[in-house]
């Protein structure tokens, strides 16, 4: 394997910096370019999954592990006493290209504790991604946090450089922000601030400068009582005015030694049915008020909130020779590409045999209860299976 040549103390600071992002990272299923679910991490370098299969290698780093806030989720709060360390941006810089030219890290994402104010930090992140950028001629993929109460200028330089930026709402309310993180401020800090680098995107957009593709924001789930119908109607809002693009969901687990180490883990199974749930508002054309929440407000768990829906709602088989593509993506077993596989064969030929379904992609265990083919319900079909 190719030698990494990073200063001693710099080398240092990566076990620091590049650990402790890695403890941020939440997991996730592929469905753009990059969705920085993990595929599988080593240190401070991960494989985020990309669309159509593959992995992109990634290098999550913090500027700096210090931080003014006392978030009760997280490791880097300053409640929690632990070494803290800060790249200069010119060290980070080298360290990446370092990284990148021996094509160990295809991509950087960069991130921060926030100290001793929220411009100081996004100038020294920016300073960073400069650098990349205008120094060394990096073109590669680079997501950037945008730090909560940063100045407007800041925000629109990191939409100007970066591939994607997010910030992370960990709540769906100010309530329920507070029990998470007491010194946060959700809708100035936080809310405001991916209202104004939607605003940058679109302006730069329509005169056709380059600019971050992408706006994606970060869940903890599980330590504030919030109920899954909440975060749906958060996500669901922010993809309306803040042209929000992917949610990541992180289940709680207690961090040793901060106020919350006494709190129980969230179940993963809940993380992984919000993931479901926010792709059928992003794909499928679902509102976050028709998915099939219980009286507390939660999901289900033993199937998937598609499946529940249907088996809720569905009650009259979908004819797969006739049905809207919206029609189509209600079907569990058929998603937007099957439903566009489908769409253009059933133009070619009449769709009568569940072989053909099979051959478009779609999950024929799931979707036969529910459709029509050429009239007839394919269950009797389903049974010489
Ligand atoms: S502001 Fe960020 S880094 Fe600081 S304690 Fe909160 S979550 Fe952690």
């Amino acid at each position: 394997m190719t030698a990494v040549i990073i200063e001693p103390d710099a080398r240092q600071k990566l076990a620091i910096l590049g650990g402790e992002a890695a403890d941020e990272v939440a997991d996730a299923p592929a469905s753009n370019s990059i969705s920085e679910g993990i595929a599988h991490a080593t240190g401070f370098l991960y494989d985020a999954k990309r669309a159509g299969g593959g992995t992109t290698r990634l290098f999550k780093v913090l500027q700096t592990n210090a931080c003014r806030f006392a978030c009760r989720y997280c490791f880097t709060s300053c409640a929690i006493r632990r070494k803290r360390t800060s790249f200069k941006p010119d060290e980070l810089a080298t360290t990446f290209i370092s990284l990148s030219r021996r094509r160990l890290a295809e991509g950087l994402f960069l991130s921060s504790g926030i100290v001793p104010d929220a411009d100081t930090t996004m100038e020294k992140m920016l300073g960073t991604v400069e650098r990349l950028r205008l120094r060394e001629g990096y073109t590669g993929y680079i997501h950037l946090k945008l730090i909560p109460g940063a100045s407007y200028d800041m925000i629109e330089r990191a939409v100007e450089l970066a591939d994607r930026v997010s910030l992370n709402l960990e709540a769906p309310s100010q309530e329920r922000l507070s029990l998470l993180a007491p010194d946060k401020e959700f809708r100035e800090s936080m809310w405001r601030r991916l209202v104004w680098a939607w605003q940058a995107i679109e302006r730069r957009r329509a005169v056709g400068l380059p600019c971050a593709r992408s706006i994606t924001t970060q869940f903890v789930v599980g330590a504030a009582g919030e109920s899954d119908r909440e975060l749906m109607a958060t996500i669901a809002r922010a993809r309306h005015e803040i042209g929000l693009g992917r949610s990541y969901f992180s289940a709680f687990h207690p961090i040793e030694r901060s106020p919350f180490s006494e709190l129980p883990a969230e179940d993963p199974m809940r993380a992984a049915r919000l993931y479901q749930a926010e792709f059928l508002l992003r794909d499928y054309g679902f509102s976050a008020a028709e998915l099939p929440f219980d009286t507390a407000g939660l999901l289900p768990r033993d199937v998937t909130p598609k499946q529940a829906w249907a088996e809720r709602n569905l009650h009259e088989p979908v004819e797969v020779n006739r049905a809207p593509r919206a029609a189509l993506l209600r079907v569990p077993g058929i998603g937007p590409k099957s439903a566009d596989k489908l769409i253009a064969a059933r133009r070619e030929t009449r769709l009568r045999d569940i072989a053909q379904l099979k051959a478009l992609g779609v999950t024929i265990g799931w979707a036969a209860p529910y459709v029509l083919l050429d009239g007839r319900h394919p269950a009797r079909q389903l049974a010489l299976w």
